[in-house]
């Protein structure tokens, strides 16, 4: 494999690769950038089919939390670290005590916390090896603890101000919105779309999930296949990545789109297909900033859940920021964005710190 021209490989600082015989733990840390601080990122768990598949994750990903993390205004560099297993049958605390000590042989350089396959039972395992460790469980109103909410929260006040610029509404009142994906994210979500009065739409792999957030919010459940191509005001990814692509966009009759799920275009250029469509589409970490910043709340210490809860309220300001410039310079939204982020991390703009 070489690394070093892979797509993916965008001048990462450091990529690490861990193995622990007696738990079986085979990781990557890849670190981006620790140009405005330590790198700061989630550990996925997921089965990859090869390492090289692992591999080009940790890149993108991590990348991706450089440019999260400078326009979310934390002080942070981009990291990230993906556990080659199947979550639900290989995960015992031994092994997130193993990834904890490859993670503290790293002295603070990266920063970990719950992604998609770990919880935060699994970082208080981690907790065990490392203090570079956050989504930790914590007292009542504390910053910290499971992301997922906050990040809902900020989605929700994203696609609030998506709304307001696509639209010229003021609220939700009886917009339908399509979420794709109901887990810990998506089910936060769709709570508080709910209360503002939206019409939703929902589907997900897993039947139980569906069937609690239409009984809990008067959902209306719809085929997997078909919830990128609903009909609706707001399309909210909440699920996988690359859902947005050549296969997909050609079908998609939603006006806005604005969701949590991380690398939602497959391609820089599918934003560029979005803009021709005249859909606006709200840059997924841009977006889904919220658990960063109450990770990076939480990493601080001493900080309380109403300071996470203002911060995560600069999200539609910055969004907005980021959606008039592209109609000023007639750009796509995610081309728009990842020059911001760049500008941030090479110091030609000043930095925001939340
Ligand atoms: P999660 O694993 O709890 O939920 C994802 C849900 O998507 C699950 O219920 C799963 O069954 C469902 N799903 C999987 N494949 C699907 C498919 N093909 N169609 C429909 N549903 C499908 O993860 P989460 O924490 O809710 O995160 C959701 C997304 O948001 C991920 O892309 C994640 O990277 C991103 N994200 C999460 C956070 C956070 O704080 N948790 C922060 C930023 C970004």
């Amino acid at each position: 494999m070489e690394i070093f021209d892979l797509r993916e490989f965008d001048g990462h600082e450091l990529i690490v690769f861990g193995h622990d015989a007696a738990t079986s733990l085979r990781a990557i840390i890849a670190i981006h950038s620790t140009a405005l601080g330590p790198a700061a990122g989630g550990c996925r768990m997921w089965p990859y089919a090869t390492t090289a598949d692992a591999v080009c994750d940790a890149l993108r990903l991590s990348r991706g939390m450089s440019y999260k993390n400078a326009l979310a205004g934390v002080p942070f560099g981009g990291g990230k670290a993906v556990i080659i297993g199947e979550s639900r049958q290989a995960k015992t605390p031994q092994l997130f005590e193993a990834f904890g000590r490859l993670v503290d042989s790293l002295g603070g350089r990266y920063l970990t916390a719950e992604d998609i396959g770990t919880t935060t039972a699994d970082m208080a395992s981690v907790a065990r090896a490392t203090r570079h460790v956050a989504g930790l469980g914590r007292a009542p109103g504390e910053a910290g603890g499971d992301p997922g909410p906050k990040t809902a929260l900020g989605v929700y006040l994203g696609i609030e101000a998506a709304v307001r610029f696509r639209l010229g509404r003021q609220d939700l009142q009886g917009l339908t919105v399509a979420v794709q994906g109901v887990g810990g994210v998506g089910y936060h979500l769709c709570g508080l779309l709910a209360g503002a009065g939206a019409q939703l739409r929902v589907a997900d792999v897993r039947a139980a999930a569906v069937q609690r957030v239409c009984e809990e919010f008067g959902a209306r459940a719809v085929p997997v296949e078909e919830v990128l191509a609903e009909e609706v005001d707001v399309l909210a990814p909440c699920a996988l990545g690359a859902v947005l692509n050549a296969q997909s966009i050609p079908r998609l009759r939603a006006r806005i789109i604005a969701g949590a799920a991380n690398n939602q275009l497959a391609q820089g250029q599918d934003g560029q297909a979005l803009q021709a469509a005249g859909i606006l589409y709200a840059p997924d970490y841009v977006i889904n900033a919220g658990g960063i910043i109450s990770v990076s709340r939480e990493l601080h210490g001493g900080g309380t859940e109403e300071q996470v809860i203002a911060d995560i309220q600069g999200i539609p300001a910055r969004l907005t920021e980021v959606f008039e410039r592209a109609r000023r310079e007639n750009r796509p939204t995610n081309a728009v964005a990842d020059q911001m982020a760049r500008e941030l991390l090479t110091g030609r703009r000043r930095k925001r710190v939340a």
